[in-house]
């Protein structure tokens, strides 16, 4: 016997979950399918973001964020240490720990909001009269028809060619996020976001972090002058960066990996390391839906197309989040699950792709939502630029982190803001302010005029914008 439901989820990551607890506050019947298995072999919905993402990678970056500066910096505030020792073990642990809060928290919010939720996989069956036959295939077998499907199966980790991970010594985020014991020498292939952060925990740890990147220029999505003071930041704590290399072979034997490559110049090097991350980029994951069983359309990736809406070549199907085209990113997939399921409902969801806001939660931290300068350049806009050094915060002095600025972009006629860019402390915060301040189309002359706490970060923000009319105070 199956069960019906005005909506049924597949995917319980951020896309999904969110998705399926909008549905249900909407008044659908509604039900989320997730197959993520915790070490028991229970449910862990949250996708990768809750388990192997966003937040370990954070819980990590909080860790070891504060043995460096129990190492490094301690003394500077009259505070000394004898025998300061990292447990990689416990680090780990607590990781795990906050990983299940979260897990739970998802399990809690499917309860409160009358979400069935299903642990197991998802696939379609076939097209049914009103809807689709779904099967789920846990520890138990069950059919549902669905009126509604929203697709939120997520992305997987791209490995090398030739260089499959064996979470081992060659590692995708999963494996990068379990290691038991600081390596002595660190490869990294990709100098992205997540290899970013996972070198800095582990440089900050004690390891020697190469990342290798096959781009000639350092964070190319970001503002240049914002990636160039993140690369010197990042190259003055030890990490060793190199940009516009060719691999040509990675290879794990006896303890390690070895990796031949050549340099930006041609040159034919070589790299020995006691374990490798790869973080090449993400591909999207339909793997066990059984697209073909109705003929939902992928493309030349393995990404469920759909257009401006969600809306996939079938009617009544919807995808979101990595597996679809945009940013792979967790706020991304969320505001896509709320906007389907408002969508389904009749309302009118939408979701502002020139507003996303994007961090990398290194140290310095860089967030920016908008254009970049560079950008600009290229579409012939005309624009005023804005920075402000954190250099010249109180509440960054008194912090002890003076890195990086703020920068603003503004048109040069109307002074609606194009673009912010941070490179600094606490950039993952002050951005918001950004956000909101473009959804409202404020100009940069709307955020110098407003009050800030003072001392805080937050008043290099209205300093960046009162440089775009060049009247800072404090600088
Ligand atoms: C190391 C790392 C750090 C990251 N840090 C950040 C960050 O700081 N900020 C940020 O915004 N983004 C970050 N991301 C990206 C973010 O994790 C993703 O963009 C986000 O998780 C995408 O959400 P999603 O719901 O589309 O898919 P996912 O989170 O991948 O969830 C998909 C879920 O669907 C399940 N599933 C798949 N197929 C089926 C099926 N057939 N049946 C049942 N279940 C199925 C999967 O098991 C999974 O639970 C990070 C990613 C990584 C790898």
């Amino acid at each position: 016997m199956s069960k019906n439901f005005d909506v049924v989820v597949i995917g319980g990551g951020p896309g999904g979950y969110i998705a399926a607890i909008r549905a249900a506050q909407l008044g659908f019947n509604t039900a989320c399918i997730d197959e993520w298995k915790n070490a028991a072999g229970g449910p862990a919905p949250g996708g990768t973001c809750t388990n192997v993402g966003c937040i370990p990678s954070k819980a990590l970056l909080q860790s070891s964020e504060h043995f460096e500066h129990a190492a490094k910096h301690f003394g500077d505030h009259g505070i000394s240490l004898d025998n300061l020792k990292m447990d990689v073990a416990k680090m780990v642990g607590r990781k795990d720990t906050v990983v299940k809060q979260n897990n739970d928290g998802i399990l809690y919010l499917f309860k409160k909001n009358k979400v069935t939720f299903f642990h197991g996989r998802g696939s379609f069956g076939k097209a049914v009269e009103g809807g689709y036959e779904i099967s789920v295939a846990g520890k138990t077998a069950e059919t549902l028809t669905a009126k509604h499907v929203i697709l939120a199966t997520g992305s997987n980790a791209r490995a090398l060619p030739g260089a499959p991970f064996d979470e081992e010594k060659i590692l995708s985020n999963d494996g990068a996020l379990r290691i038991g014991a600081v390596p002595q020498k660190l490869g990294i292939i990709g100098a992205g976001v997540i290899g970013l952060e996972m070198g800095s925990v582990w440089r900050r740890l004690g390891a020697d972090v190469t990342i290798l990147e096959g781009l000639p220029t350092f964070l190319g999505a970001a503002d240049e002058q914002i990636a160039k003071e993140a690369h010197k930041a990042f190259t003055k704590q030890g990490l060793k960066i190199e940009m516009g290399v060719n691999i040509s072979e990675v290879k794990a034997e006896g303890e390690g990996v070895a990796i031949a490559y050549a340099d930006a110049k041609g040159a034919a090097k070589s790299l020995v390391v006691d374990k490798l991350i790869v973080s090449i980029g993400r591909v999207p994951n339909t793997i066990g839906l059984n697209p073909e069983a109705v003929g939902l359309q992928l493309d030349e990736r393995g990404a469920i197309v759909v257009d401006a809406e969600c809306k996939t070549n079938l009617p009544g199907v919807w995808a979101v989040g990595d597996v679809v085209r945009g940013p792979m990113l967790a706020h991304k997939a969320e505001e896509e699950g709320v906007a389907v399921a408002e969508r389904i409902a009749g309302q009118h969801g939408h979701v502002n792709f020139d507003t996303i806001p994007w961090v990398i939660y290194t140290s310095p931290e860089i967030a920016w939502v908008g254009q970049t300068e560079q950008a600009l350049k290229a579409a012939g806009r005309a624009y005023k630029a804005g920075t402000f050094p954190f250099l010249a915060n109180g509440r960054a002095r008194a912090l002890g982190d003076t890195t990086g600025m703020v920068k603003f972009l503004a048109d040069a006629t109307s002074d609606e803001i194009l673009g912010v860019h941070i490179v600094g402390p606490m950039a993952s915060e002050l951005i918001s302010e950004a956000v909101v301040a473009m959804e409202f189309k404020a100009s940069a002359e709307d955020i110098a005029r407003i009050c800030h706490a003072h001392p805080s970060l937050s008043e290099a923000t209205k300093e960046a914008a009162l440089a775009v009319d060049k009247r800072t105070l404090n600088f």
